[in-house]
């Protein structure tokens, strides 16, 4: 067998401070990490997804005003920092938490 690459993981659980600046809007791990024992990293982000896709699709159409958009962060960043909250988390030593995510 050969390792074609490598890289670090570290385990985090972190939530941005905002999931979206103007036209950018952030989802999955970029928007949120969490320890994975609890299986939510990538539920959570396949929820983002849809969330801002059926909006951004709504405004693209003229179906609705760019307002819209600002539901996203106020629907989702709520339950990323629950998810932050019941993730089990594992002894200490493993889990860095660089900032305070809530
Ligand atoms: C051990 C473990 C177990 C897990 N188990 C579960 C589970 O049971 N259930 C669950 O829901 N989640 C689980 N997760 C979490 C899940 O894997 C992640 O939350 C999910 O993969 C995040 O998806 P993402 O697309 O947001 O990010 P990523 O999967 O990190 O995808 C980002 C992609 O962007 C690419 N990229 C980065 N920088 C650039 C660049 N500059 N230009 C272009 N491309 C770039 C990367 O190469 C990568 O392919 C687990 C995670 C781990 C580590």
């Amino acid at each position: 067998m050969q390792v074609l690459a490598t890289s670090t993981w570290q385990m985090n659980a972190l939530v941005a401070q905002r999931l979206s600046v103007g036209r950018v809007h952030l989802a999955g791990d970029a928007a949120h990490q969490f320890p994975p024992a609890g299986g939510f990293g990538m539920n959570t982000g396949i929820q983002d997804a849809h969330n801002i896709c059926w909006k951004l699709a709504a405004v693209h159409r003229g179906e609705a005003s760019a307002a819209l958009l600002r539901s996203y962060d106020a629907e989702r960043r709520p339950v990323a920092k629950a998810r932050v909250k019941i993730s089990p988390r594992p002894p200490t030593p493993l889990l860095q938490t660089h900032r305070n995510p809530l």
